[in-house]
């Protein structure tokens, strides 16, 4: 729902990625002329668990994060270095959302055969959720032929990404048989991390008579809250293009926090927070706290430099969470 205009631009660079791979495709097998195996992926959580997975890096795989300048996958348009990135690596990792619609003709032009191709969201299957719309959200302006959408923060579960990381390590493992055993090694105990933050994150949930969060922001924690059983409200569904509230919707969430004695508002990553603000002005009390959580959209391989992790930035929403529950 938030892929705007930006069809048109895409197939025009597509058809110069095109041009471009077609031309150069001698070039780039020599530009780096290593014959070491290349990994992309999309987004900086599937990053992070691959260079989890791949551990010291025995066989040293490149591995590189497509979307690293701070522009979120839904408002992402490939170059033609990046369509030429992707279609001449050795595995290729993406969500596989509405937002990744761009990877169809990518990986038409794919120069290499073997290429092992990814779709995060069709691994997960039946675990999918649908994007949801509840009382009190923004309604978005819809096309009436739309079909039900699947709400691509699959990230947002531990769960979803201990088996997701399992069959990273499953490709990884075929792509360089060698290391087979370091790489399941190294997933295991990933997934042991991610089994024990679950299990923290389920415990604050059971100590917690307050069992609603509220979002006076865009919603990509559902799969998050679906986890524990939480009840959520916010002002968009999902990362919803709107950005306006309306008064019924900030009324009805300053309402909600009342009711259900709320001590904050929460928001996500880069927002204004002008939305929060308003709401807890609506409200009774008028003394809520705002409290942000990363949804990661938006983490670049800089901050991975600098020390982000998927589960640093976990442990981070689950203290956040702590204090929003209280
Ligand atoms: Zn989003």
């Amino acid at each position: 729902m938030r892929k705007r205009v930006i069809a048109v631009i895409c197939s025009c660079v597509m058809m110069i990625g095109c041009l471009s791979a077609c031309g150069s495709k001698q070039e780039t097998d020599s530009v780096d002329g290593s014959e070491n195996l290349r990994i992309v992926a999309t987004i900086f959580p599937v990053y992070d668990w691959i260079r989890e997975i791949l551990g010291e890096n025995p066989a040293e795989i490149e591995l590189t994060m497509l979307m690293d300048n701070g522009v979120d996958l839904h408002s992402f348009q490939p170059t033609a270095t990046d369509i030429l990135r992707v279609s001449s690596c050795d595995m290729f990792v993406y969500v596989g959302g509405e937002s990744d619609q761009w990877v169809e003709d990518a990986m038409k032009e794919a120069s290499n055969e073997k290429l092992k191709e990814i779709n995060l969201m069709d691994t997960l299957g039946d675990d999918l959720e649908e994007e949801e719309v509840i009382e009190g959200m923004q309604p978005e302006e819809k096309d009436e032929s739309e079909e039900p959408e699947y709400d691509e923060h699959i990230w947002l579960s531990l769960r979803n990404a201990s088996v997701l990381c399992g069959r990273l390590a499953e490709t990884i493992q075929e792509m360089d048989p060698e290391h087979a055993a370091i790489y399941e090694a190294n997933v295991a105990a990933y997934q042991q991390k991610l089994a024990d933050l679950d299990n923290e994150f389920q415990n604050i949930v059971n100590e917690s008579t307050q069992k609603t969060v509220l979002f006076g922001d865009r919603f990509p924690f559902r799969y998050l809250t679906d986890d524990y059983d939480l009840n959520y409200y916010a002002a968009f569904a999902g990362c919803s293009a709107e950005t306006e509230a309306s008064f019924e919707t900030i009324s009805f969430l300053a309402g909600k926090v009342d009711e259900m004695k709320l001590g904050c508002v929460m928001t996500i990553e880069g927002s204004d927070q002008r939305i929060a603000e308003t709401i807890i002005q609506n409200t009774k009390e008028k003394d809520q706290k705002i409290l942000t959580m990363d949804s990661m959209q938006a983490t670049t391989s800089k901050d991975a430099g600098r020390g982000a992790t998927y589960l640093s930035v976990m442990e981070k929403n689950k203290d956040v969470l702590k204090e929003a529950l209280q």
